[in-house]
């Protein structure tokens, strides 16, 4: 199949723009004011410490979790946010988040997969239920899909009786099967037991090789140094260094990152 089409990507500027993002749980500062720009064909990945604010950066590009402050632009539309009468920050326009969420392909640490649905009734429920598409026309898309991480063979499986792998492959074509404009990965390995950490990086490098706009929150090191055009590196809600996988790799300016990035290389 050739480069995966896009949704909601009719224009020149960045896939994604965040600007000045901040947000606390409590009294706990998690984003300090992060910004960050990817433009299609970019593969950012985003690396620090358990507790740097990682997940939370992505999640909040989707509005799972909302920004106190910032903006969050994709495709060039910005997200609106609107003060309610408790003094929360929300979104102004839920229609307006659902339909930036098929521009988001997100894949979790834990698959996530719908139990009670097979492989293909996971990939074609978004198409069909909430961009309305034909199901035939959704069925052969997930099969293309299916072919691409290489699950045709359990097409009509359940989850539950899936390798962790297979079921990360299945997450990742029910991601795809939006048409994305962006894919958004949080550790996709990082619950796999080692053996099946090769498989998911392979549809993952993959992705990356035929131009499919990501971003990677990963701990595996020398991969994210492969694939990515820039690398981010979180440190207490903050991007404390950015720079090419070489610069921030083998020459970063910040002595925090160095070490961060040594002791990684030094556990795998
Ligand atoms: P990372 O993905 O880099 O490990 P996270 O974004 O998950 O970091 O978490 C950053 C900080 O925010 C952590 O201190 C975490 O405990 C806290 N945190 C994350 N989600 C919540 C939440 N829903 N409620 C309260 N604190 C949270
Ligand atoms: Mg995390």
């Amino acid at each position: 199949m050739s480069a995966v089409k896009e949704n909601g990507n009719l224009q020149q500027g960045p896939i994604i723009e965040v600007t000045d993002l901040h947000k606390q749980f409590g009294p706990h500062t998690v984003l300090d004011g992060v910004s960050l720009t990817a433009h299609t064909g970019d593969v950012v990945s985003l690396i620090g410490a358990s507790g740097s604010g990682k997940s939370t950066l992505l999640r909040c590009l989707n509005m799972l979790e909302i920004p106190h402050r910032g903006k969050v632009c994709i495709s060039g539309e910005e997200i609106l946010l609107k003060t309610n009468r408790h003094g929360q920050t929300v979104p102004a326009n839920p229609r307006q988040v659902d339909k930036i969420r098929t521009r988001l392909g997100m894949v979790f640490q834990n698959f996530n997969l719908w139990p009670h649905m097979t492989v293909l009734e996971n990939i074609i429920e978004v198409p069909v239920r909430i961009l309305k598409q034909p199901k035939a026309e959704a069925i052969a898309y997930a099969e293309a899909l299916l072919e691409k991480v290489g699950m045709s063979a359990k097409r009509d499986a359940y989850p539950g009786f899936l390798s962790g792998g297979q079921q990360q492959r299945v997450a990742i074509a029910r991601a795809l099967a939006t048409r994305p404009a962006v894919m958004l990965f949080d550790e996709p390995t990082s619950a796999l037991d080692p053996e099946l950490v090769g498989e998911v990086l392979k549809v993952i490098r993959d992705l990356a090789k035929e131009g499919c706009t990501m971003l990677l929150v990963t701990h595996e090191m020398s991969f994210a140094r492969e694939v990515s055009s820039k690398v981010l590196f979180l440190h207490k809600g903050r991007i404390e260094e950015s720079g090419t996988p070489e610069a921030v790799f083998t020459a970063p300016v910040s002595e925090r990152c160095r070490q961060f990035v040594n002791a990684q290389q030094w556990k795998s």
